[in-house]
């Protein structure tokens, strides 16, 4: 008999998501280049209904039709020639999948490039890590609805399930749109990372605060609006202590910050489609710039430090409006990119539901947090929201703790201690709610030294000032 689906690569997500879906009752067909590691999975797992196959061609005949192949290989190059691989032994009708993380230009090529062969292409998001790829992943899909539907069974059933029970996966938009959305999802990962990274820096650096005691207080945030898995994991990293040295194990780790450029990509696609999300692209550089760990060694030793007072002010109130603070820059930093998915929405035709979307970062994902619902909320209320922050939850909520973010990005400021996000966030909030910015000047220097013209406020035109003549 035929297998249901098949999956390729066994690497750690592919293996695991193969698992997983064996799990929910279905056989599975697994294939990878290079054969020990398939043998590996089924000397590891060989009570499963997992299928091992070892040629392509085996691979797909083993596959009931219309064939469900889910690909979990390395994004990029390797991508191409798996798919370029299997094509020749594939019928129309059948759908490939892509569960890498994929750039999302890639996947609208793919898309289009195999429809041509009859061949229907999802590209997905699974987010979650290896953790997430076996016990329910959050899942993006974009492609075909037709083809979509014939696996959507099969996605509800492995993927996280939020509180309400619903699973947190949705049908995305066309081609790319399910690649575009993980992209931001990392995007918003990065953010969030570096809002936390500034806090904890606040706390030790400003407040003196132990490691034992900001695991408290992480603890405690746990608790309230910004219940979330990576406030979670922080409250836990805090906590341990390093093998060698009994230190806390954040002591010892290298303060120089590694990515894989899904963050740039969403920095860039901001860039290439005129939308401004400041925060994200702060937590990029706030990485960059991290990873200068020699260069920066060397400055400190020829720049000095501001001159600094010990902090006289209460300790735990200060440390609320720390909470306050990131709870604020949090809320623009999701403000910018659900503003970001709105434009690319309109850029690629793609129909987005943001509601739903938040929905399913609920659980699963990286970025999973109570909070996504109060975004949902929003969409709910009005689903052409412009930007998250003229919702009235949202507005109230900003509002209110406006004041707290001022006073921490202005102390740390004071104090030399680096808030790139923090500050951002604030800047943005200004920016956003302002009547008046001084681009006036800019359309001015623009018109003057490039005839760029200029219009103006109290008449429709063009208008071109004869910057040269004699005052
Ligand atoms: P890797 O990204 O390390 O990819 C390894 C897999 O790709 C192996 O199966 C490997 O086969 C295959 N591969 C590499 N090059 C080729 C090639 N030229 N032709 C055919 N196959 C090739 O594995 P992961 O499991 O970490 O990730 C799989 C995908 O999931 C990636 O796109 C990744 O970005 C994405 N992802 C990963 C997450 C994570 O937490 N790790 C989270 C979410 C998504 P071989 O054994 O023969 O080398």
């Amino acid at each position: 008999s035929k297998q249901q689906i098949g999956v390729v690569g066994m690497a750690v997500m592919g293996k695991n998501l193969a698992l997983n879906i064996e799990s929910r009752g279905y056989s599975v067909s697994i294939f990878n280049r290079t054969a020990s590691r398939t043998e590996e999975v089924i000397a590891e797992h060989g009570d499963k209904k997992l299928v091992p196959t070892y040629t392509i061609e085996e691979f797909v005949t083993s596959l009931e039709k219309p064939r469900r192949i889910m690909l979990m290989v390395q994004a990029g190059d390797a991508t191409d020639k798996t798919i370029q691989s299997l094509l020749p032994h594939l019928d129309k009708g059948d759908i490939l999948i892509d569960g890498g993380n994929t750039f999302f230009q890639d996947t609208i090529r793919r898309n289009e490039e195999l429809a041509n062969s009859g061949i229907n292409f999802i590209g997905t998001g699974v987010s979650g890590g290896e953790e997430g790829a076996l016990k329910g992943p959050s899942i993006m899909p974009g492609g075909q609805k037709e083809a979509y539907d014939l696996v959507a069974p099969i996605f509800e059933k492995i993927a996280a399930v939020a509180e309400d029970g619903e699973p947190c996966v949705t049908y995305i938009g066309p081609n790319g749109a399910g690649h575009y959305v993980k992209m931001a999802h990392n995007g918003i990962e990065y953010g969030d990372m570096q809002l936390i990274a500034e806090s904890y820096d606040i706390l030790t650096k400003l407040l003196d605060l132990s490691v034992e005691e900001c695991a408290e207080i992480f603890t405690e945030w746990n608790k309230g609006e910004l219940d979330s898995y990576l406030i979670e994991i922080t409250s836990d990293i805090l906590t341990r202590k390093d093998d060698e040295t009994g230190k806390p194990v954040v002591d010892v780790i290298l303060d120089a910050a590694g990515n894989k450029g899904t963050g740039k990509w969403t920095s860039q696609s901001a860039l290439d489609l005129g939308v401004p999300l400041p925060l994200i692209t702060e937590s990029v550089f706030a990485r960059y710039i991290s990873a200068m760990k020699d260069e920066r060694v060397a400055a400190s030793k020829i720049i000095p430090a501001p001159a600094v007072k010990a902090f006289e002010g209460d300790i735990k109130e200060f440390v609320e409006k720390v909470r306050e603070a990131l709870y604020f820059s949090k809320i623009m930093s999701y403000a910018q990119g659900f503003a970001q998915l709105r434009i690319a929405s309109e850029e690629f035709g793609w129909d987005l539901e943001y509601g739903e979307i938040a929905k399913i970062f609920r659980e699963g994902c990286i970025i999973r947090a109570k909070f996504l619902q109060k975004i949902t909320d929003a969409y709910d209320r009005q689903a052409d929201l412009k930007n998250l922050l003229l919702d009235d939850y949202f507005n109230d909520i900003t509002q209110k703790y406006q004041q707290s973010v001022r006073d921490v990005v202005a102390v740390a400021i004071q104090a030399g201690v680096p808030v790139p996000t923090f500050s951002s966030a604030i800047s943005y909030y200004d920016s956003y709610r302002s009547e008046n910015l001084p681009a006036n000047i800019i359309q001015a220097q623009r018109d003057y030294f490039g005839a760029h013209t200029y219009k103006r406020k109290d008449k429709e035109g063009t208008f071109h000032y004869d910057w040269y003549s004699e005052k």
